[in-house]
């Protein structure tokens, strides 16, 4: 086989046969195939699309290009969830331990922020101690013995992908459904739990800006599971504003704990409750939707899930004490002013990341350090009444020189109008083998 002959016929628009998909990705991995013909076959998939057999194809050779995590030795259905990622997204520190705490195990390997959009791994290592580098036989053993562990990747999960991502990366080829959708499901199903809730953001923060092609990647992914023999279902979720009030790893950890003593904001008590209640009916907690969210609404009101974030921390070696009762502040805090009276008829999920981004608590390139305690606290959101001068939102950081940027930022972020804007919809969809259902 010729790569020459796999990009031409990608090029030509025709479907590659599985080995010519198992040639490219092996070869590539292996160092065999160079960069430059490997772009041209990226952007031929780019302009060209995959079926959904070329996509499944795709995954399966990634995800056997390195190492499966083996979760047999948990009892039980074990039941994951990915985010597409977002602005003020601590959903898996919220429904992990609801989930957990409804018998369901929950295994977990997260990712650390990029860019705008934060990550769990930051975020978890924000409480004083936390170990997120586990060996997995100790990952297993805590899910055993507390439900639930949540981890940095750990060995060498689809090193294809990781390579492959590095080119799209540079080559203008990140933004294809079967590429994006293939590159997080390799990932997820060699994460190896048996079922997987997908939450796929739509909005202005999130990777896919409209309901359409959000549906779009949510389809190709849950598609990617049910041929891999798993469990998978996605919710369409809101990520044109920032989700809850805290951006930032140490707030929104602290914005967690909120959540779980049943004192959360609004926006994100809802998408939670969706969500963990599709992640037990993945699991086989209930057949019934509404009785799973009762259940993760139970565990919310009687503490349990609470227990349960605590213990995890406790059994990764993280300060309890901190997590419960609050942590360090930074030592700048500064409050951001309403320029105009009326309504906020639009808060930009990305802008608003980017502001937190310029106050320390993220990272631009994957070595970087970031401030745990930076961040920004929203006490206003769309649809807000406000008055000229009124504090919209608090800046933290560790250094003063940052908060000109960042308030530039989230000026450009907020739009104030003098009519109110329709409601804002937190949830949209869900997607699963049988169909789309709109929310
Ligand atoms: N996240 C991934 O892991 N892969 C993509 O291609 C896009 C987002």
């Amino acid at each position: 086989m010729r790569m020459y002959d796999v990009i031409t016929h990608k090029k030509h628009g025709g479907a590659l046969a599985d080995d010519e998909i198992r040639y490219f990705v092996n070869g590539f991995t292996r160092g065999e195939i160079p960069d430059y013909q490997a772009s041209a076959l990226l952007m031929a998939i780019n302009l060209q699309g995959m079926d959904g057999r070329e996509t499944a194809t795709l995954t399966d050779a990634m995800l056997k290009s390195g190492d499966i995590a083996d979760l047999s030795s948990i009892p039980g259905t074990k039941v994951d969830k990915h985010s597409t990622g977002g602005v003020g997204d601590k959903t898996s520190l919220i429904i992990g331990p609801i989930v957990a705490a409804c018998g369901a195990p929950v295994a977990k390997m997260s990712g650390r922020g990029l860019g705008h959009s934060g990550g769990t791994i930051d975020k978890l290592e924000a409480i004083p101690g936390m170990q997120t580098a586990i060996a997995p036989e100790r990952f297993c053993e805590i899910v055993r013995s507390t439900g639930l562990a949540i981890i940095g990747q750990s060995g060498d999960i689809a090193p294809a992908d990781k390579k492959l991502y590095a080119l799209r990366d540079v080559t203008a080829t990140v933004d294809s459904i079967p590429l994006i959708a293939s590159s997080i499901m390799s990932k997820k199903l060699a994460a190896g739990s048996d079922a997987i809730l997908l939450d796929v953001k739509t909005g202005s923060g999130a990777f896919m800006k409209t309901l359409e092609s959000s549906i779009e990647l949510a389809k190709a992914m849950v598609s990617i599971g049910i041929h891999s023999g798993r469990r998978v279902m996605a919710l369409i979720t809101d990520m044109d504003t920032p989700l809850g009030n805290a951006i930032g790893n140490a707030l929104e950890v602290e914005e967690a704990v909120k959540t779980l003593r049943g004192h959360g904001p609004e926006d994100l008590n809802k998408v939670c409750k969706e969500l963990a209640a599709y992640m037990l009916l993945l699991a086989g907690a209930s057949d019934d939707i509404e009785r799973c969210k009762a259940l993760s609404e139970d565990a919310v009101s009687s503490g349990r899930a609470l227990d349960k974030l605590c213990a995890m921390v406790a059994a990764q070696g993280g300060d309890v004490q901190t997590l419960l009762e609050g942590f360090a502040k930074a030592p700048v805090i500064s409050r951001f002013k309403a320029a105009g009276s009326g309504y906020i008829t639009h808060m930009d999920a990305e802008a608003c990341g980017m502001a937190s981004f310029a106050l320390g608590a993220g990272r631009a390139r994957k070595e970087d350090s970031i401030d745990y305690s930076a961040g920004i606290v929203l006490n206003k959101k769309t649809g807000d009444k406000v008055t000229f001068g009124e504090t919209l939102a608090t800046l933290h950081t560790s250094f003063s020189d940052k908060l000109r940027e960042a308030e530039d930022l989230l000026s450009s972020a907020i739009t104030i109008g003098d009519a109110p804007p329709p409601a804002v919809k937190t949830i949209y969809a869900a997607v699963s083998e049988n169909g789309v259902k709109i929310l």
